[in-house]
Protein backbone atom coordinates (compact mmCIF):
# COMPACT_ATOMS: atom_id res chain seq x y z
CA UNK A 1 0.00 0.00 0.00
CA UNK A 2 1.48 3.58 -0.95
CA UNK A 3 -0.09 6.43 0.69
CA UNK A 4 0.43 9.99 -0.25
CA UNK A 5 -1.04 12.82 1.84
CA UNK A 6 -1.60 16.45 0.80
CA UNK A 7 -2.27 19.25 2.63
CA UNK A 8 -2.27 20.35 5.68
CA UNK A 9 -4.14 18.93 8.81
CA UNK A 10 -6.21 15.66 9.20
CA UNK A 11 -7.79 14.54 5.65
CA UNK A 12 -11.63 13.68 5.46
CA UNK A 13 -11.32 12.53 1.60
CA UNK A 14 -9.58 10.24 -0.01
CA UNK A 15 -8.88 8.49 -3.38
CA UNK A 16 -8.00 5.38 -3.69
CA UNK A 17 -6.63 3.44 -6.26
CA UNK A 18 -5.51 -0.72 -7.47
CA UNK A 19 -7.92 -2.18 -5.08
CA UNK A 20 -7.65 -4.55 -8.25
CA UNK A 21 -3.64 -4.51 -9.17
CA UNK A 22 -4.54 -5.04 -12.95
CA UNK A 23 -7.15 -2.26 -12.85
CA UNK A 24 -4.55 0.77 -13.50
CA UNK A 25 -6.63 3.85 -14.44
CA UNK A 26 -6.84 5.18 -10.86
CA UNK A 27 -3.46 4.53 -10.24
CA UNK A 28 -2.78 6.78 -13.63
CA UNK A 29 -5.56 9.17 -12.92
CA UNK A 30 -3.74 10.06 -9.63
CA UNK A 31 -0.27 10.50 -10.97
CA UNK A 32 -1.64 12.26 -13.62
CA UNK A 33 -3.30 14.67 -11.66
CA UNK A 34 -0.72 15.17 -8.58
CA UNK A 35 2.30 15.35 -12.10
CA UNK A 36 0.38 19.12 -12.50
CA UNK A 37 1.83 20.00 -8.88
CA UNK A 38 -1.79 21.41 -7.89
CA UNK A 39 -2.65 23.72 -4.96
CA UNK A 40 -4.70 22.01 -2.57
CA UNK A 41 -6.88 24.11 0.08
CA UNK A 42 -8.16 21.42 2.35
CA UNK A 43 -5.76 18.04 2.60
CA UNK A 44 -6.89 14.80 1.03
CA UNK A 45 -4.66 11.26 0.71
CA UNK A 46 -4.55 9.05 -2.07
CA UNK A 47 -3.68 5.36 -1.78
CA UNK A 48 -2.31 3.19 -3.89
CA UNK A 49 -4.13 -0.28 -2.48
CA UNK A 50 -2.93 -3.70 -3.77
CA UNK A 51 0.83 -2.23 -5.18
CA UNK A 52 1.44 -6.33 -4.93
CA UNK A 53 -0.68 -7.52 -7.34
CA UNK A 54 -0.10 -4.46 -9.21
CA UNK A 55 3.73 -5.35 -9.46
CA UNK A 56 2.89 -8.90 -10.61
CA UNK A 57 0.46 -7.59 -13.02
CA UNK A 58 -2.54 -9.40 -11.13
CA UNK A 59 -6.23 -8.89 -10.22
CA UNK A 60 -4.88 -9.97 -6.81
CA UNK A 61 -2.01 -12.48 -5.18
CA UNK A 62 -3.99 -14.58 -3.00
CA UNK A 63 -7.94 -13.49 -3.39
CA UNK A 64 -10.03 -10.93 -4.85
CA UNK A 65 -9.51 -8.11 -2.01
CA UNK A 66 -12.64 -6.47 -3.10
CA UNK A 67 -14.44 -9.83 -1.82
CA UNK A 68 -12.06 -9.59 1.00
CA UNK A 69 -13.36 -6.74 3.86
CA UNK A 70 -13.53 -6.25 6.64
CA UNK A 71 -9.92 -8.13 6.94
CA UNK A 72 -7.74 -9.16 9.53
CA UNK A 73 -4.09 -8.00 10.70
CA UNK A 74 -3.39 -11.95 11.06
CA UNK A 75 -5.08 -13.73 7.94
CA UNK A 76 -3.24 -15.85 6.14
CA UNK A 77 -3.91 -14.08 2.67
CA UNK A 78 -2.15 -11.02 1.54
CA UNK A 79 -5.61 -9.13 0.71
CA UNK A 80 -6.98 -10.22 4.04
CA UNK A 81 -4.36 -8.38 5.83
CA UNK A 82 -4.14 -5.26 3.39
CA UNK A 83 -7.96 -5.28 3.83
CA UNK A 84 -7.37 -4.69 7.71
CA UNK A 85 -4.63 -1.93 6.68
CA UNK A 86 -6.41 0.07 4.20
CA UNK A 87 -9.55 0.36 6.57
CA UNK A 88 -7.12 1.65 9.03
CA UNK A 89 -5.42 4.32 6.80
CA UNK A 90 -9.15 5.13 5.47
CA UNK A 91 -11.18 4.90 9.02
CA UNK A 92 -13.63 8.20 9.03
CA UNK A 93 -12.56 9.79 5.09
CA UNK A 94 -15.36 9.66 2.43
CA UNK A 95 -13.98 7.73 -0.33
CA UNK A 96 -13.73 7.91 -4.24
CA UNK A 97 -12.47 4.26 -4.70
CA UNK A 98 -11.45 4.00 -9.14
CA UNK A 99 -11.60 1.14 -10.93
CA UNK A 100 -12.10 -0.13 -14.28
CA UNK A 101 -14.12 -3.05 -16.11
CA UNK A 102 -15.08 -5.08 -19.16
CA UNK A 103 -19.13 -4.53 -19.13
CA UNK A 104 -19.06 -1.20 -20.19
CA UNK A 105 -17.16 1.99 -21.36
CA UNK A 106 -19.27 4.71 -19.75
CA UNK A 107 -18.29 5.50 -16.08
CA UNK A 108 -21.07 4.18 -13.43
CA UNK A 109 -21.22 4.24 -9.40
CA UNK A 110 -21.29 1.74 -7.01
CA UNK A 111 -22.03 2.14 -3.52
CA UNK A 112 -23.25 -0.02 -0.16
CA UNK A 113 -24.09 2.37 2.33
CA UNK A 114 -26.77 4.38 2.23
CA UNK A 115 -25.49 7.18 4.10
CA UNK A 116 -25.51 10.79 3.08
CA UNK A 117 -22.14 11.06 3.23
CA UNK A 118 -22.04 8.63 0.34
CA UNK A 119 -24.68 10.50 -1.55
CA UNK A 120 -22.67 13.90 -0.73
CA UNK A 121 -19.69 11.61 -2.76
CA UNK A 122 -22.14 10.22 -5.55
CA UNK A 123 -23.41 14.13 -6.47
CA UNK A 124 -19.65 14.71 -7.05
CA UNK A 125 -18.36 12.60 -8.96
CA UNK A 126 -20.22 13.63 -12.16
CA UNK A 127 -21.56 10.38 -12.80
CA UNK A 128 -24.91 9.66 -14.19
CA UNK A 129 -25.63 6.25 -13.02
CA UNK A 130 -25.17 4.49 -9.88
CA UNK A 131 -25.77 1.24 -8.20
CA UNK A 132 -26.99 -0.25 -4.81
CA UNK A 133 -24.45 -3.20 -4.70
CA UNK A 134 -24.72 -3.72 -0.72
CA UNK A 135 -26.30 -7.33 -2.03
CA UNK A 136 -22.50 -8.51 -2.76
CA UNK A 137 -20.50 -9.00 0.30
CA UNK A 138 -16.86 -7.50 1.53
CA UNK A 139 -16.38 -4.31 -0.76
CA UNK A 140 -14.17 -1.66 0.62
CA UNK A 141 -17.24 0.92 0.25
CA UNK A 142 -19.49 -1.57 2.19
CA UNK A 143 -16.98 -0.66 5.18
CA UNK A 144 -16.59 3.34 4.78
CA UNK A 145 -18.90 5.64 3.18
CA UNK A 146 -17.98 6.91 -0.25
CA UNK A 147 -18.36 5.11 -3.78
CA UNK A 148 -16.29 2.69 -5.98
CA UNK A 149 -16.77 3.94 -9.71
CA UNK A 150 -15.83 1.70 -12.80
CA UNK A 151 -14.11 4.44 -15.01
CA UNK A 152 -14.39 2.60 -18.46
CA UNK A 153 -12.78 -0.42 -19.88
CA UNK A 154 -9.60 -1.89 -18.58
CA UNK A 155 -6.50 -0.95 -19.89
CA UNK A 156 -8.05 2.25 -22.29
CA UNK A 157 -6.99 5.65 -22.01
CA UNK A 158 -10.23 6.83 -22.00
CA UNK A 159 -10.58 4.72 -18.37
CA UNK A 160 -7.64 7.02 -17.38
CA UNK A 161 -9.38 9.79 -18.55
CA UNK A 162 -12.54 9.57 -17.03
CA UNK A 163 -10.78 8.51 -14.29
CA UNK A 164 -8.77 11.90 -13.49
CA UNK A 165 -11.79 14.03 -14.74
CA UNK A 166 -14.26 11.87 -11.91
CA UNK A 167 -11.56 12.32 -9.49
CA UNK A 168 -10.56 16.32 -9.97
CA UNK A 169 -14.87 16.74 -9.83
CA UNK A 170 -14.95 15.09 -6.40
CA UNK A 171 -12.05 17.06 -5.05
CA UNK A 172 -13.22 20.66 -6.86
CA UNK A 173 -16.94 19.65 -4.82
CA UNK A 174 -15.19 19.34 -2.19
CA UNK A 175 -13.43 22.31 -2.12
CA UNK A 176 -9.97 20.99 -2.56
CA UNK A 177 -9.12 22.53 -6.14
CA UNK A 178 -10.42 25.32 -7.94
CA UNK A 179 -12.16 23.59 -10.70
CA UNK A 180 -15.90 24.47 -12.22
CA UNK A 181 -17.89 21.11 -11.46
CA UNK A 182 -21.50 20.65 -11.28
CA UNK A 183 -23.66 18.30 -8.89
CA UNK A 184 -25.27 15.12 -10.59
CA UNK A 185 -28.64 13.33 -10.24
CA UNK A 186 -27.73 9.89 -11.60
CA UNK A 187 -30.29 7.59 -11.41
CA UNK A 188 -30.13 4.62 -9.01
CA UNK A 189 -30.45 1.01 -9.65
CA UNK A 190 -30.36 -1.72 -6.34
CA UNK A 191 -28.84 -5.11 -7.16
CA UNK A 192 -31.27 -8.01 -6.19
CA UNK A 193 -29.38 -10.74 -7.61
CA UNK A 194 -26.26 -12.27 -8.70
CA UNK A 195 -26.73 -14.23 -12.14
CA UNK A 196 -24.57 -17.64 -11.96
CA UNK A 197 -22.96 -19.05 -14.98
CA UNK A 198 -19.66 -19.96 -17.14
CA UNK A 199 -18.80 -19.42 -20.77
CA UNK A 200 -22.23 -17.15 -21.42
CA UNK A 201 -22.09 -14.62 -24.64
CA UNK A 202 -23.92 -11.46 -22.79
CA UNK A 203 -26.34 -10.41 -25.65
CA UNK A 204 -28.48 -7.47 -23.90
CA UNK A 205 -27.10 -3.87 -22.71
CA UNK A 206 -26.13 -2.84 -19.45
CA UNK A 207 -28.49 -0.51 -17.73
CA UNK A 208 -31.41 -1.36 -20.60
CA UNK A 209 -34.62 -2.94 -19.29
CA UNK A 210 -34.60 -6.92 -20.20
CA UNK A 211 -38.52 -7.72 -20.90
CA UNK A 212 -39.64 -10.38 -18.66
CA UNK A 213 -39.12 -14.05 -20.51
CA UNK A 214 -36.61 -11.91 -23.33
CA UNK A 215 -33.13 -13.95 -23.84
CA UNK A 216 -29.92 -11.93 -22.25
CA UNK A 217 -27.35 -14.33 -22.58
CA UNK A 218 -26.69 -17.22 -24.72
CA UNK A 219 -24.10 -20.38 -24.50
CA UNK A 220 -24.45 -22.53 -27.37
CA UNK A 221 -28.41 -23.21 -28.17
CA UNK A 222 -28.77 -22.46 -24.49
CA UNK A 223 -30.61 -19.04 -23.71
CA UNK A 224 -30.99 -17.44 -20.20
CA UNK A 225 -33.71 -15.47 -19.54
CA UNK A 226 -35.90 -13.70 -16.52
CA UNK A 227 -39.46 -13.98 -15.14
CA UNK A 228 -39.54 -10.62 -14.29
CA UNK A 229 -38.35 -8.02 -16.41
CA UNK A 230 -34.83 -6.67 -15.04
CA UNK A 231 -31.97 -4.47 -15.65
CA UNK A 232 -28.21 -5.96 -16.23
CA UNK A 233 -25.33 -4.17 -14.45
CA UNK A 234 -21.63 -5.25 -14.77
CA UNK A 235 -22.93 -8.08 -16.97
CA UNK A 236 -20.29 -9.06 -19.70
CA UNK A 237 -19.05 -12.16 -21.61
CA UNK A 238 -15.60 -12.60 -20.05
CA UNK A 239 -16.12 -10.12 -16.91
CA UNK A 240 -15.78 -13.06 -14.21
CA UNK A 241 -15.05 -17.10 -14.07
CA UNK A 242 -18.41 -17.49 -12.51
CA UNK A 243 -21.06 -15.47 -12.65
CA UNK A 244 -22.41 -13.30 -16.05
CA UNK A 245 -23.02 -10.11 -13.58
CA UNK A 246 -26.05 -8.87 -11.06
CA UNK A 247 -29.90 -7.97 -12.10
CA UNK A 248 -31.02 -4.83 -10.80
CA UNK A 249 -34.17 -3.02 -10.65
CA UNK A 250 -34.41 0.65 -11.22
CA UNK A 251 -35.47 2.98 -7.82
CA UNK A 252 -34.96 6.23 -9.83
CA UNK A 253 -33.23 9.97 -9.44
CA UNK A 254 -30.93 10.29 -6.56
CA UNK A 255 -33.29 13.22 -5.55
CA UNK A 256 -36.13 11.35 -5.67
CA UNK A 257 -34.90 8.78 -3.21
CA UNK A 258 -35.69 8.84 0.43
CA UNK A 259 -32.68 9.74 2.16
ZN1 LIG B 1 -12.19 -3.43 -9.72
Amino acid sequence: MRVISLGEGEPELAVVACIHGDELCGKHAVERFLADDPTIHEPVKFVVANEAAVDAGRRYVDEDLNRTFPGDPDADTHEGRLAAELLDELAGLRVLDLHSTLSMAEPFALYQRATPETFHVLQRAGIDRAVDISHVPGGLVGYLDGVAVECGIKGSDAATENGERILRGFLAGNGVIDTEFSLADPEVFSVTERVEGTGYEFIAENFVRVPAGEAFARRHDEELTAPEAFYPVLMSTDGYDDIVGFGARRLGRLSELDH
